[in-house]
C-alpha cells in the first residue's frame, strides 16, 4: 500500500474502501476467527469508507499471545544492540513513509496534516531513543560479604506485553509500547482502539520492513469487551502497558494485580496552567492555546484549566480571545486549518453537554463552542473552540475530563490559592506556570501534584524524557525516557564465588 506521487489524495483513499485488512499475528495477515469485520470511516468525512477490520474474539488473542510467547524464546536472547539496531531502521522507515501514515493518520483520526506528520517524526524521534537504550541495559557490580564473593544485578526482559491504545495518538502511542519493549527483549500482542486500527497495519507493515521477526509484534483488532479484556486476562501476558481512561485503567489495574502482573498506565488529565506575574500576556496565551487546542484538545496532557490571579485575569482572557481566534478549523486536507474535527459525532456531544454544564452552573461562553454543520463541516464533528471564563473551581467543568477544545479560567487571589486550586482534582498529569520569579517557580514545581512540570512552558513533553502522571493520571513506570526499564525487565542478583 503506497501512495504513489501521481494519484490524488481522493482516489488514494477510495482504493482502500474495498480493502478488507487482518490481524497480523506471527508473521501473517489472517483474518478474525469470528468471521465477521467492521467499517472505519473517514473521521472528516463520515461517508467515505476507509475500509473493514477484523472484529476479534478471544481466539484471536490467544493464537497472538502465544505467537509472541513463542517469539519471546529467541528475542529476548538477541543481543541488546541487535535489537536496537532494528529500532534505528524503525526510526528510518517511519520517516521515509512519513506522507502515507500522515494521511493514514488524518483520514481515521481527524487531526491536520501537519499534526500528523509531527505525530510520526515524533514516533520516529522516540522509536531511535529507544534503540539507543537497548544498548545501555546495564546492572550493578556489588561487593561480596566474604572473601573471594562478588554479586551483580542484571536486567531480564518480562516476557508478553499487552499493548493497548486509546484513539488519540494511534502512531506515536503504539510506537512508544512496542519500541520500548522491543528494546528491553519483550514481545508484545497489540490492540489498537476500535476507531482508529487502520495507521496499526502499516506500522505492522513498517516493523516487519525493519526486521522484527514472526510473533514478536502482533496485531488484533476489535472492541475492548472481546480483544481487550482476554488480552489483560491472558495468564501468559505478564506486562500491560495501558493507555485510557481512569476507570478502564483502575479496572485494569486490578485484574492484572490478581495474578501479579505488572501495570504501566498513562490515563487522564485535568491539567492546569497557573499564570501569576509574568509580563508577556501575549506570549503566555501564545503557549496556553497551543496547549489546550492541538489535537483538538483530545489530548491526555491538553491544559484545560487557567488559574489566574485576579489582577491579570481580564489582560490575560484578552490575550487568549486574541490567540484563539486564529486558530482555523477545518479538515485535514485543507492546508491552512489548524483544528481538525473531534474523533466522532458521540464524542462531540459529551463535549457538548460539557459546555452546557458550564452554562448551567454559572460560567460564561466567551468565546466559540459551537458545532459547526454547514458546507463540508456537516460530514464530521466539527465545533470552534470553546474559551469559558467565571469558572469555579468546585464546577464540573472545573475537576472533570473533558477530552475536547474547551478552555475554562478560573480566577483566584493569590499564588497560595492557585496552587490549592491546581491541586483540587483527582488527576495529576502536566501542570504548567507562567512567572518572573524562580521562587514562585520552584515552588510550584515542588508542590503541584503533577507527573510533568513546565516552567514558563506549555504542556508539550520530549521524546527521551519520562512521561507520566501521579494520582488518577497513571500508575507503574513512567513512559519513554530510560523508567521504562523498571517496567519491561525484571531485576535479577547473581552473585559469584572464585
Ligand atoms: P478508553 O479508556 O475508552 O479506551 C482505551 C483503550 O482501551 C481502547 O483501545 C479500548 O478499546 C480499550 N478497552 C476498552 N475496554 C477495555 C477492557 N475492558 N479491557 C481492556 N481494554 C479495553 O479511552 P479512549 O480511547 O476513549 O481515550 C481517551 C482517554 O485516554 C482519555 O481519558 C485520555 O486522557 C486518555 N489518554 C491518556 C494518555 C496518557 O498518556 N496519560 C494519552 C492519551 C489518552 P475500544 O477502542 O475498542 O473501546
Amino acid at each position: 500500500m503506497t501512495v504513489a506521487a501521481t494519484s490524488s489524495m481522493v482516489d488514494w483513499l477510495r482504493e482502500s474502501e474495498t480493502k478488507e485488512y487482518g490481524n497480523f499475528i506471527n508473521g501473517e495477515w489472517v483474518k478474525s476467527s469470528s468471521g465477521k469485520t467492521f467499517p472505519i470511516y473517514n473521521s472528516a468525512k463520515n461517508n467515505q469508507l476507509l475500509g473493514t477490520f477484523q472484529d476479534s474474539v478471544e481466539n484471536d488473542v490467544n493464537q497472538a499471545v502465544e505467537a509472541a510467547n513463542e517469539a519471546f524464546k529467541s528475542w529476548s536472547k538477541l543481543p541488546g544492540p541487535d535489537r536496537g539496531a532494528i529500532l534505528f531502521r524503525l526510526a528510518d522507515l517511519l520517516e521515509k513513509n512519513v506522507e502515507e501514515l500522515a494521511y493514514m493518520l488524518s483520514a481515521e483520526q481527524g487531526k491536520t496534516l501537519a499534526e500528523s506528520k509531527g505525530e510520526v517524526y515524533r514516533a520516529a524521534k522516540e522509536a531511535r531513543f529507544c534503540g539507543g537504550e537497548a544498548f545501555r541495559i546495564e546492572g550493578s557490580t556489588l561487593p561480596g560479604e566474604r572473601s573471594n564473593v562478588w554479586s551483580s544485578t542484571i536486567r531480564k526482559p518480562i516476557g508478553v506485553i499487552a499493548a493497548i491504545a486509546p484513539w488519540n495518538f494511534p502512531v506515536v502511542t503504539p510506537v512508544r509500547k512496542i519500541a520500548p519493549a522491543l528494546a528491553y527483549g519483550c514481545t508484545v500482542v497489540y490492540k489498537p482502539a476500535s476507531v482508529t486500527p487502520w495507521t496499526s497495519v502499516k506500522l505492522m507493515e513498517l516493523l516487519a520492513e525493519a526486521g522484527v521477526p514472526n510473533g514478536v509484534v502482533n496485531l488484533v483488532v476489535g472492541s475492548g469487551s472481546k480483544v481487550g479484556d482476554p488480552l489483560v486476562n491472558h495468564p501468559l501476558v505478564k506486562g500491560i502497558s495501558f493507555t485510557g481512561s481512569s476507570n478502564l485503567g483502575l479496572e485494569i489495574n486490578q485484574k492484572a494485580a490478581g495474578r501479579l502482573a505488572k501495570t504501566q498506565l498513562e490515563l487522564g488529565g485535568k491539567n492546569p496552567a497557573v499564570v501569576l506575574d509574568y509580563t508577556d500576556p501575549a506570549a503566555v496565551a501564545k503557549q496556553i492555546v497551543s496547549a489546550a487546542f492541538a489535537a483538538s484538545g483530545q489530548r491526555c496532557t491538553s491544559i484545560s484549566r487557567v488559574i489566574v490571579v485576579k489582577e491579570k485575569r481580564e489582560e490575560l482572557t484578552e490575550a487568549l480571545l486574541q490567540e484563539i481566534m486564529k486558530i482555523k478549523v477545518g479538515s485535514a486536507w485543507e492546508s491552512d486549518a489548524t483544528m481538525g474535527p473531534l474523533i466522532n459525532k458521540r464524542h462531540l456531544d459529551s463535549v457538548q453537554e460539557y459546555i452546557k454544564v458550564g452554562l448551567e452552573e454559572g460560567a460564561r461562553l466567551r468565546f466559540g463552542g459551537e458545532v459547526l454543520t454547514e458546507g463540508e463541516f456537516s460530514e464530521g464533528a466539527f465545533m470552534k473552540p470553546a474559551l469559558l471564563d467565571l469558572v469555579t473551581p468546585e464546577m464540573r467543568v472545573a475537576k472533570e475530563e473533558i477530552f475536547g477544545p474547551v478552555l475554562c479560567v478560573i480566577e483566584v487571589e493569590n499564588k497560595t490559592e492557585a496552587l490549592e486550586v491546581a491541586n483540587n482534582v483527582e488527576y495529576g498529569l502536566a501542570a504548567s506556570i507562567f512567572t518572573d520569579k524562580v521562587s514562585s517557580a520552584y515552588q510550584f514545581a515542588e508542590d503541584v501534584e503533577a507527573g510533568m512540570v513546565h516552567i514558563n512552558h506549555g504542556t508539550a513533553s520530549a521524546a527521551h524524557a519520562p512521561f507520566g502522571g501521579v494520582k488518577q493520571s497513571g500508575a507503574g513506570a513512567f513512559s519513554i525516557g530510560n523508567s521504562n526499564v523498571e517496567f519491561f525487565t525484571d531485576l535479577k542478583v547473581i552473585y559469584f564465588e572464585y
